[in-house]
Formats: C-alpha cells, structure tokens, sequence
C-alpha cells in the first residue's frame, strides 16, 4: 500500500474537482479532499448521491462544496465549455482535477463484444476526460502546481481477456496522460499523472467479481494516502507517471 502521512491542513484554500463523486472511490476522495480543507467541486451523474456528500461535508464543517451535475456519457463540448465558464467566474483557477468516473461496460471476449457498450464505455472513460481536461487546462494553468490525475486500472497496463472496451479505455488514458504530461512540461506548472487504484471495494468491483468477498478488497478509505499526495505539493516534480495505490 502507498504510504503517505498528510498534515491535517494539506488542502487548505484548494478548489479540486471530482468527477463520480456521489459514490464509490470518488465520494470518499471527496470527502477526504474536504476534510484536509480543500474546497470541492463535486460532479456527477445522480444528483441525489451529490447532495448527500455535500450534506456530509457540510455536517463535519469543511469547506462548502460545490454540485455540478453532469453525464459525461451524454455531454456535449458545449457543456465542457460551460462547466469551466462557471469555475473561471467562481474560482478563476483549478488547483486539482480528478478524473476519476468509470464505466466497467460489459466482461466478455472482443469476439462478442457489444459495439454500443464499446462507444458508452470508451465516452466515460476516455472521450469524457480528455474533453474536460482540455476545457479546464486554462484554469490549472492559472493555478500555482495545479495536478491532474487520470484514473487507470492494472487492465490499463497489461492486457487480460474478457476485460474489453475497459481495459482499452485504460490503456489510452495511459496515452492521454503521458502525452499531456510531456506537453505541460516546462511551459507550465500543471502536473498529470495517472492512478490505478487497484482492486477495491466498491460497486464496481462486486459487479466485476460478483463472487469475492465483501471484505477481500481496501475500502476506498483506505487507498486515499496516494489520492491525497498527488493533490499535495509534495507531488509537485511528479508528471508523467503512472502511480500505484496498493503497490
Ligand atoms: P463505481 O462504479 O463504484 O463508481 C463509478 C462512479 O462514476 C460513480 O460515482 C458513478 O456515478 C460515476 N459515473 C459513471 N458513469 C458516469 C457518467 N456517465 N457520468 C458521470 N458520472 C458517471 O466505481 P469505482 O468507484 O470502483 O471506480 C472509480 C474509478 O476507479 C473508475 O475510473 C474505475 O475504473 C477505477 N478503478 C476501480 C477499481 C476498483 O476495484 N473499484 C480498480 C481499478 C480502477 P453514479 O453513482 O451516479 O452512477
């Protein structure tokens, strides 16, 4: 497991955007993201799940949050545009983008892959993250080391059967995150990374190994050490790597 030991002020005055926050990794890292002081912007698909972690945040006394929700499978460039509009008007720069919202899709050999679950898949997990990243890089570019992280998969960097349109999603996220990253180098402060959190227990784990104990696997909680140094300016010379949390 990742080792990192946060002070309790790590993100203090920090605005970090989440996408699929309302549940699974990206919730508790939302949360996490709060409670180390950092001002959250929380984006998601179901509205619901985003009130309640911001009710959460609100109730323990860290900083307000923000909803922006949104369905990245359905999102046009047009409301890209609009979600940075709306943060260069409220905040006038980003200090953190995780890119953390996921489509499993379906488990089955390419030889029978569905071709519309190809195209939903590949939308959340690649088109959706490259578009907001694009749109947003003039607000982390505006921010002193602002850091971009790229959620991946250990399917993004070693090919296994039946892992499909997923396990390609990740693997171009690895290419989207290694390009940006060479290209952010020496003209501006953005860092990028890419982080595979490694088997977890969440929703999308139990549909992927309907089998496994519930306990077999980290709570998110537990994972958050890697979550919490890439945020931190500790993190600040790291760009272009591809980061473990259970490693
Ligand atoms: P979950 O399925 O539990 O959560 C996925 C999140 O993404 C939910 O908040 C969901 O929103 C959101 N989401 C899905 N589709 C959309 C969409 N179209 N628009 C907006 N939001 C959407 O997954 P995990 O928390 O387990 O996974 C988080 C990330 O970690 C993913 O990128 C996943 O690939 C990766 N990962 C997870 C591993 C694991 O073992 N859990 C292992 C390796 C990588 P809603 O709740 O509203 O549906």
């Amino acid at each position: 497991m990742f080792k990192y030991d946060a002070p309790p002020a790590l993100l203090k005055d920090k605005i970090i955007l989440v996408t699929g926050a309302g549940s699974g990794i990206g919730r508790t890292a939302a949360l996490t993201y709060a409670s180390y002081g950092a001002t959250v912007v929380l984006l998601g698909r179901t509205t619901s799940k985003l009130e309640a972690v911001y009710d959460e945040i609100e109730s323990n006394g860290w900083p307000q949050a923000a909803i922006y929700p949104m369905n990245l499978e359905g999102a046009s460039e047009q409301d890209y545009a609009n979600l940075a509009a709306t943060l260069e008007q409220e905040f006038g720069h980003l200090d953190g983008l995780l890119n953390n919202a996921g489509l499993l899709g379906e488990l089955k050999p390419i030889a029978q892959y569905d071709a519309e679950t190809w195209q939903r898949v590949m939308q959340v997990n690649l088109n959706a993250p490259f578009l907001l990243t694009r749109e947003l890089l003039p607000l982390l570019r505006n921010a002193d080391h602002a850091s971009v992280i790229f959620t991946s998969s250990t399917v993004g960097h070693e090919g296994r059967a039946n892992w499909g349109a997923y396990s390609v999603s990740k693997f171009a996220t690895e290419g989207l995150m290694q390009t940006l990253a060479d290209e952010e180098d020496g003209i501006s402060q953005v860092r990028v990374n890419s982080l595979n959190p490694g088997g977890t227990r969440t929703a999308m784990r139990a549909t992927a190994f309907p089998g496994e104990a519930a306990d077999a696997r980290p709570a998110p909680e537990e994972i958050m050490p890697l979550y919490l140094y890439l945020m931190s300016t500790d993190s600040i010379n790291e760009s272009g790597k591809a980061f473990h949390a259970q490693r």
